[in-house]
């Protein structure tokens, strides 16, 4: 049985607000351990441990000091791989393999993307003319931005948390994480990598909780963070929003989506197939990237549906250590009746449903488990339910269209703004349709192929600016400029 502690000032503590909640294994339902609640106490102690750090040693490390030292906290995750994968998979309940080839090395990957990223951008100047003739020099220099405050969703848990961490201290910054309530793991584990390499005492804090009157809402009440980077649904970065206006704090969200696929007659069905394949159910459907919405050009539509259920009906559901398990479960019974309450509004409203649709059988230690069946529908109306509302499961909507504008119409039709991707062997085509998808990321014949120095965030209600590259260093710096008279 695991304990989860807070992690503040370089300690592990329960804090003082006395309380605790359970933290379950998705697959199967059983007891990880207790996770400590941090309140309004927590919190502001954890402020006040950033604050101090941000006045001491750490606010003179060098660039170089800080890029050795992101790459040591990756190598400390290297380290302890197997850790990580196992506390992940307790969280989440996911394939090894997930864990192993994709979620753990990608955090560990992202303090060393931004140990180069930190080094390597330069800041702008401009010679200027003045009336007396000797000119002056305008530089630009950046400075850490503060305390950060970092909320975090469940559906992968180091990976976005790192995503956001890993800039907030290239950039020296320190930062308190609220991870997701239902996974504490991987939060509190970097929480020892942090001690074992040396990162100086309240630079990295973590603080357990929930969100409204929990310790999510505290942190970003609390006047003494200075920005908030969050990730999680739109309704809730609504409710932050409100939150960060108090004193005017800067925010960067990336929030929910309603991606879509476009495929066109044209495309390679074996790297569409694949591709789709992962975005529609990888990590059982819980991507932000992840397409709900499949636009098919109608003489492929038959032929894309047959290959997508033949896909879908090759996942096998198992326990995370199971060597074949290729399906996990939804991150809670909560979180299933939600996906399931689309599943039953879909029949409602006229869908056939392909495949799935429902609980599949799983043996007896594994009844408790959170599992649902991968499910794919056709026949749905543009505005049903299931096509327009963020599901955040494993199912999608395959729908037939007839022409390239009528296709950029139906993905464009949505309140989101996330992602999209286009499966057609014409090169023009990609370009030209890639321009008029109103989202924040494109991929053109594959899906959530990342190069960590582009730009990822989304337009419309999927977020509030970029992060990535040079847009991470906008956020998590200020950026200053000098003007010397010469
Ligand atoms: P969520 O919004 O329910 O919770 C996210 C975090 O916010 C949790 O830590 C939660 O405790 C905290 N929180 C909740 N209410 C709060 C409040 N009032 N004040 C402060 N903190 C609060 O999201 P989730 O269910 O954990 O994650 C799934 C959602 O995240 C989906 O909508 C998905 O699309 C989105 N997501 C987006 C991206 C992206 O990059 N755009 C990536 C992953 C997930």
């Amino acid at each position: 049985m695991t304990d989860f502690l807070h992690f503040i000032d370089g300690d592990f503590t329960a804090g003082t607000s006395g309380k605790r909640f359970e933290k379950r294994r998705p697959h199967d339902g059983s007891l990880v351990g207790h996770v400590v609640e941090g309140g309004a106490a927590e919190i502001d102690t954890a402020v006040q441990a950033a604050r101090a750090a941000m006045r001491g040693p750490w606010a003179r490390l060098s660039v170089d000091d800080r890029a050795d030292l992101m790459r040591a906290i990756a190598d400390g995750i290297t380290r302890r791989f197997n850790d990580f994968v196992e506390a992940e998979m307790a969280d989440t309940g996911q394939p090894r393999g997930t864990m192993e080839h994709a979620f753990i090395p990608r955090g560990a990957a992202n303090f060393k993307a931004f140990a180069d990223i930190i080094k390597n951008v330069s800041t702008e100047s401009f010679e200027m003319q003045t009336p007396d003739g000797k000119g002056a020099l305008n530089y630009a220099i950046r400075r850490p931005k503060g305390v950060i405050g970092v909320i975090c969703p469940w559906n992968a848990p180091l990976l976005l948390m790192t995503w956001k961490v890993a800039p907030a201290l290239a950039c020296g910054n320190a930062v308190i994480v609220k991870p997701s309530e239902e996974t504490p793991g991987t939060a509190t584990l970097l929480g020892e990598v942090m001690n074992e390499v040396g990162v100086p005492k309240g630079v990295y804090n973590v603080v357990h909780g929930f969100g409204p009157d929990s310790a999510g809402a505290f942190l970003t009440e609390h006047p003494g963070v200075d920005a908030i980077t969050f990730t999680g649904e739109t309704r809730t970065g609504t409710a932050i929003m409100q939150s960060a206006a108090k004193g005017l704090r800067d925010v960067s969200f990336e929030l929910g989506g309603k991606n879509s696929a476009i495929v066109f007659a044209d495309a390679d069905m074996d790297v569409t197939m694949e591709a789709i394949g992962r975005s529609a159910f990888l990590n059982c459907g819980q991507v932000c990237l992840g397409t709900e919405r499949i636009l098919v050009e109608r003489p492929l539509f038959e032929r894309f549906v047959a290959a997508l259920k033949a896909k879908a009906e090759a996942l096998k559901p198992g326990a995370p250590n199971d060597k074949a398990s290729t399906f996990g479960p939804l991150i809670s019974q909560e979180h299933r009746q939600k996906v399931l309450s689309y599943y039953t509004k879909a029949v409602e409203q006229g869908a056939t449903v392909v495949t799935g649709g429902g609980i599949p059988d799983m043996p007896e230690d594994l009844a408790g488990g959170s599992w649902i069946q991968p499910t794919i529908w056709t026949g749905l109306a543009d505005d049903a339910a299931a096509v327009t509302e963020e599901i955040f499961g494993p199912c999608c909507h395959v729908r037939p269209f007839d022409s390239e504008e009528e296709a950029i119409g139906i993905a464009n039709d949505t309140e989101y703004g996330l992602s999209a991707s286009i499966f057609t062997t014409n090169l023009a085509r990609a370009h030209r349709v890639a321009a008029q998808v109103d989202v924040g990321i494109t991929w053109v014949n594959s899906w959530f192929l990342r190069d960590l120095r582009t730009p990822f965030g989304g337009s419309k209600q999927s977020g509030i600016g970029r992060e990535g590259g040079v847009h991470s260093l906008e956020f998590y710096t200020e950026l200053r400029n000098i003007c010397v008279k010469l």
